[in-house]
């Protein structure tokens, strides 16, 4: 169960999906949190341009690599609107970062996908756990669920 705290970084993760969709991206978005409980940056996804490598999670990997201690990405929180895709996770995992919280998972995602008949993604998509062994993640979260199933109904152009 999601504590309220939680719910709130989640909701904004759903929120920078939002965004992001209304910017012609796709959406995702996510929100890096600290040890303390400290918002340190937050992303969306920003693959409208072509480059589909612009996602939220990876760019907080980045982010992370470049600003934190390893002890301080150990101890952080990334919480994403999805579960990570199979590239996000890797970058996850080679910087070392902590827990993840995500609204929807990657299977959630993909039933709705599949429903909308969008094209499969060109990856194979993996439990993030069985990408990254050994951190703590948590999800899906069903109140967030039918919000985002939404905003890829939108995306398809289907509601
Ligand atoms: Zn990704």
């Amino acid at each position: 169960m999601a504590t309220e705290t939680e719910l709130t970084h989640l909701r904004r993760c759903v929120q920078l999906a939002t965004e992001a969709l209304a910017a012609g991206d796709q959406p995702f978005g996510s929100v890096l949190v600290g040890a303390d409980g400290t918002v340190l940056t937050e992303d969306r996804n920003r693959v409208g341009g072509g480059d589909h490598t612009q996602h939220p999670e990876f760019a907080l990997a980045r982010w992370a690599a470049a600003h934190l201690t390893p002890e301080e990405r150990k101890a952080a929180t990334v919480f994403t609107s999805s579960e990570h895709c199979t590239m996000c996770a890797a970058a996850h995992g080679w910087v070392g970062l902590g827990r993840i919280s995500y609204a929807s998972s990657s299977e959630q995602l993909m039933g709705w996908l599949g429903e909308l008949g969008a094209p499969k993604p060109p990856l194979t998509i993996l439990p993030v756990e069985q990408v990254v062994p050994h951190i703590v993640v948590e999800g899906p979260v069903p109140e967030l669920a039918e919000e985002i199933r939404a905003l890829f109904r939108r995306m398809l152009g289907a509601g």
